[in-house]
């Protein structure tokens, strides 16, 4: 789960990290206000979503400006003009996709003296098993980027979850990123907080680009990304109160009430499968035989007749979608129950699109026969390869 940068500024507080004074809103009599608790006279009025890149985005309504999405003024009038200017309009980032995400909030921050612009994150480190801190002096800049084009300006340093952060960590961090004097002791603070605030949140993702020092030699956030793993979310319930669901993708959202695991992609086939193996190797075959999947779908193994038709619904109400592979192993769950299943939400949410299904396990002759007697043109494969070729097939036909 995602959140917005100033509910993870309000999370930093908490551990005691410093960050600016600042207020969310809703309407443009909202950012005026949230202004004129600020001290000024340098106001910052930032869009909030859940994309990166604001700063050097660009609205798609010409009514919004042409100033971006994180724009500094110097008077409240200014600060409700700006927010009036973004509150409502499609903002498009290099990270939010050419569809752009509609700006519903906004945050009125104090205007900070930059002097320098640095980059620091944790994350969880798979190959390691431990969160590393990645730290660069190029802040402010796309980091990727960085990455690419110079790797050697990137600086990692890796906390064993064991023995967790030290002031050698830190300082190994401060002197990487060519902080001196007082800032070092701030530093060290900081960052200890942060690792405390990753690991107390279950956090998988925490960035702060850029992280700046002032030109009173203050080291304070202007920015910071949170992700958190959403399998821990139980343990956070003030977390969850974060959640904005205008963020989620519409599809996703709908999966997660019938709590099916469903991740949108790109391509023409969809897939419903039992078990998260059997749908990542499902997607591979159907790669593999020359199509492309339209979504992740994993149904679970106790998928009732209910849990498939609202599958079905959500695979369907992607207009890219050109045909359908339902690839199901029948363990706890008997093939029959599933087919009938398959039979009912096909009825229900009437199918235009080629419908190929892979039975196997409990139960299948009994399962394959109420398919084939079930008057629906669906076409039955024996094994995976079968069924992915037969998918690719149909959809190439119909096309
Ligand atoms: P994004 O990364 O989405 O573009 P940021 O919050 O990083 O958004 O803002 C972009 C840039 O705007 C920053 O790199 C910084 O230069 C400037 N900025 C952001 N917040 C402030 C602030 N409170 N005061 C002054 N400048 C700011
Ligand atoms: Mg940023």
């Amino acid at each position: 789960m995602n959140i917005h940068e100033y509910q993870a500024k309000q999370v930093l507080a908490k551990y005691g990290v410093p960050v600016l004074k600042g207020g969310v809103a809703y309407t443009p009599e909202e950012a005026a206000k949230a202004a004129q608790e600020l001290d000024g006279p340098v106001f910052v009025v930032k869009s909030q979503i859940h994309a990166g890149g604001r700063g050097k985005g660009t609205f798609k309504e010409a009514a919004a400006g042409d100033k971006g999405g994180v724009r500094v003024v110097k008077s409240v009038d200014e600060v409700a003009e700006n927010a009036k200017q973004m509150l409502g309009h499609t903002l498009v980032t290099h990270q939010s996709g050419p569809e752009g995400k509609q700006v519903k909030r906004v945050y009125i921050e104090d205007g900070c003296d930059i002097k320098r612009e640095l980059y620091l994150s944790l994350l969880v480190d798979r190959a390691t098993s431990s969160v590393t801190v990645m730290a660069s002096t190029e802040g402010g800049m796309d980091i990727e980027e960085v990455a690419a084009e110079t790797p050697e300006k990137l600086f990692f340093q890796s906390i064993d979850p064991a023995t967790g952060v030290s002031g050698f960590h830190c300082r190994n961090v401060a002197f990487a990123l060519g902080l001196e004097g007082k800032q070092v002791g701030a530093f060290v603070k900081l960052m200890s907080a942060l690792y405390t605030c990753f690991v107390d949140t279950d956090c998988s993702m925490l960035e702060i680009n850029p992280l700046v020092v002032t030109g009173a030699g203050a080291v304070i956030p202007l920015d910071c990304k949170m992700n958190f793993d959403s399998n821990a979310l139980y343990r956070h319930p003030d977390l969850m109160d974060y959640r904005d669901e205008d963020e989620e993708d519409p599809m996703e959202l709908e999966a997660s009430k019938h709590d099916l695991n469903y991740i949108k992609l790109d391509g023409a086939i969809g897939c419903m499968v039992n078990g998260a193996g059997l749908a990542m190797a499902t997607m591979d075959i159907i790669k593999l035989k020359g199509g492309s999947p339209a979504n992740f779908l994993d149904v679970g193994g106790g998928a009732t007749k209910e849990r498939v038709t609202a599958a079905f619904k959500i695979i369907l109400s992607d207009p890219n979608v050109e045909g359908i592979l339902v690839n199901i192993f029948g363990g706890i769950m008997r093939c029959d129950v599933i087919a009938e299943g398959v039979i009912a939400a096909a009825k229900e949410v009437s199918l235009n699109v080629p419908l190929v299904v892979r039975l196997e396990g409990t139960n299948v002759e009994l399962g394959k026969k109420i398919m084939a007697e079930s008057g629906l043109p669906i076409i039955a494969a024996d094994n995976l390869a079968d069924a992915a070729e037969k998918v690719v097939k149909a959809v190439k036909e119909a096309s």
